[in-house]
C-alpha cells in the first residue's frame, strides 16, 4: 500500500436550487455538500459514513463529475477536474473513476445480455478495439469477478443478487479504472453474500491496486474494508481518521452517537456503552442550523455551538474533527 495521493477534494461544495411556483423560480438552495476536504491514497479505501440525507451519495456523484460542483476542487493526480465544464470531462477521465451502485438490477439493462452490457463501455472508450479483443477482455473480467464466461449469454434476471453485483463490478472493471466508488454496494445483499462481495473488493484491490471510495450507512462494513473513514452530517465532514483510530478513539459527538447505535452482543466483563439517542430528525438541508450543524441534536451542545461553526481541526495523525468540545481522548 502506498502513501501516494490519487484523489483529493478541497472545499468541495454542491448546492441544488429549490424551485417553486408556476414559473419555477429559484427560492433557495439545498446545501447537499459543504466544504468537504478528503484524500484518497493509491490502493487505499476511504469509507464514508453518515445517516441517509448526510450528502454521501451527492459527494460521490460530484467527485465522479456526474454533477458540476458549486465550488471547490477535485484533484485527480493533481489535475483539477472540478472546474472543467462537463464537455471537457473527456473519456480518459471518466474511465479512471467508475461507480458501483446499491441496486445492481436497476443499473443493468434487463433487455441486454451480460456480454453486451460489459462490451458497451469498451465500444465507447476503446473504439479501436476489434470484437475479438473485446470478447477476450470481457471473458477476462467475468473470470476476475468469479463468473464463468459462458454466463455472458444470459440476461440479468437469470442471476442472483450477489451475481448481479459481481456483473456490475465486472462492468466497472472493463475500463481498468484507478478508482471504484461503491455507493451502498453491499447494502441490499444478505449477510453471507455481503461477505463474499467484500472479499471480492479486497481481492481486486490486492491484485490491481485499486482505490475505493466506499459509501455505506453500515459501520461494520466500513470498519471491515476501510483504511481511513470520514463521517458526514448534513453535507459536512464531522470527523475523519484512520480506521482503527476512528473506531476506538473517536472524539466527535456525532460519531459517538453512530457508534452507540451499532447492536452489540453482550460479553462477560465488557461494559456496553449506553445508546445515545439523537434528538429530533435530521434538519432540513435547505435551512441548515447556524453554528455547528449538529447542535440541534447534540447532547453536549453549548451556547458557542449555536453561534459559531467549528472549523475542521487536526487533533492527531490523519485525525480531524469539527467540534468545539471534543470528547475526552
Ligand atoms: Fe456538539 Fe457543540 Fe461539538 Fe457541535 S460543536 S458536535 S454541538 S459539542
Amino acid at each position: 500500500m502506498s502513501n501516494q495521493v490519487l484523489l483529493e477534494t478541497r472545499g468541495l461544495s454542491m448546492d441544488f436550487p429549490v424551485k417553486k411556483g408556476l414559473f419555477q423560480r429559484t427560492v433557495g438552495k439545498v446545501r447537499a455538500v459543504q466544504e468537504v476536504d478528503l484524500t484518497l491514497g493509491r490502493g487505499q479505501t476511504l469509507g464514508i459514513v453518515g445517516e441517509s440525507g448526510s450528502g454521501k451519495s451527492t459527494l460521490a456523484r460530484t467527485i465522479i463529475r456526474l454533477l458540476t460542483p458549486t465550488s471547490g476542487q477535485i484533484l485527480l493526480d493533481g489535475q483539477d477536474i472540478g472546474s472543467l465544464p462537463p464537455s471537457r470531462i473527456d473519456l480518459s477521465i471518466r474511465a479512471r473513476m467508475q461507480m458501483v451502485f446499491q441496486d445492481p438490477y436497476s443499473s443493468l439493462n434487463p433487455r441486454q445480455r451480460i456480454y453486451k452490457i460489459l462490451e458497451e463501455p469498451l465500444e465507447v472508450h476503446q473504439p479501436f478495439m476489434n470484437s475479438g479483443q473485446r470478447r477476450t477482455l470481457v471473458n477476462e473480467v467475468l473470470q476476475t469477478v468469479g463468473l464463468d464466461p459462458d454466463l455472458g449469454r444470459r440476461f440479468p434476471h437469470q442471476f442472483s443478487g450477489g451475481q448481479r453485483q459481481r456483473i456490475a463490478i465486472a462492468r466497472a472493471l472493463t475500463l481498468n479504472p484507478d478508482i471504484l466508488i461503491a455507493d451502498e454496494a453491499v447494502s441490499s445483499l444478505d449477510v453471507s453474500i455481503q461477505a463474499q462481495i467484500l472479499g471480492l473488493f479486497e481481492k481486486l484491490q490486492a491484485e490491481r491496486g485499486l482505490s475505493y471510495l466506499f459509501i455505506s450507512h453500515d459501520l461494520s462494513v466500513v470498519r471491515h474494508i476501510s483504511t481511513q473513514v470520514l463521517v458526514m452530517y448534513l453535507g459536512r465532514v464531522m470527523e475523519t481518521a484512520p480506521r482503527d483510530t476512528l473506531f476506538t478513539g473517536y472524539r466527535h459527538p456525532y460519531t459517538q452517537a453512530l457508534m452507540s447505535a451499532v447492536p452489540r452482543v453482550p460479553k462477560e466483563g465488557v461494559t456496553v456503552p449506553p445508546r445515545i439517542l439523537l434528538k429530533d430528525d435530521l434538519p432540513d438541508p435547505a435551512n441548515p442550523p447556524e453554528g455547528c450543524v449538529f447542535h440541534t441534536r447534540c447532547v453536549y451542545a453549548q451556547e458557542l455551538c449555536r453561534k459559531v461553526r467549528p472549523k475542521v481541526t487536526e487533533i492527531g495523525p490523519g485525525h480531524k474533527i469539527a467540534c468545539h468540545f471534543p470528547l475526552e481522548g
